[in-house]
């Protein structure tokens, strides 16, 4: 089983988008959120992501925003 397959279906835990695999993160499609791979288990917490390039707060994360707003 690659890894591709391993983390299918794995979704970010904020907007239930879909995540891509990045050297040894996953990384969310919409608010490029980082979830580090630690030993094969990927940690999906948003505490420990991390935060792409111009973003210095969770609020700040695309996703976030979209669930403030009631999406
Ligand atoms: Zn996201």
């Amino acid at each position: 089983m690659n890894l591709k397959e391993k983390y299918s279906g794995l979704l970010c835990p904020i907007g239930k988008y879909p995540l891509r695999i990045e050297n040894e993160y996953l990384v969310c499609e919409n608010c490029e959120a980082a979830y580090p791979i630690i030993e094969g288990i990927p940690d999906l917490l948003i505490e420990e992501a991390k935060l792409p390039e111009g973003i210095s707060s969770i609020q700040e994360l695309k996703c976030v925003k979209e669930r403030t707003a009631g999406k």
